[in-house]
């Protein structure tokens, strides 16, 4: 089941959600409930075909579990 990690534009609070293939509502932010989220891609789980390689300043989210 893929993972996705969200960013809230009202809080920058990050977070994962388990999303289901019948489930296209995003998540709500767990920390101010706003719907202002954005859907990040995640670097473990999802392999995209190209990653974007600038010199520097793209920096990967945590693969690590962060309670
Ligand atoms: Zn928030």
């Amino acid at each position: 089941m893929p993972i996705y990690e969200f960013v809230c534009e009202e809080c920058n609070h990050q977070f994962e959600e388990l999303v289901r293939a019948s489930d296209k509502n995003p998540p709500k932010c767990p920390k101010c409930e706003s719907e202002k989220v954005k859907k990040m891609l995640s670097a473990c789980g999802i392999r995209p075909h190209g990653i974007p390689t600038g010199s520097g300043g793209f920096k990967a989210p945590s693969c690590s579990p962060s309670g």
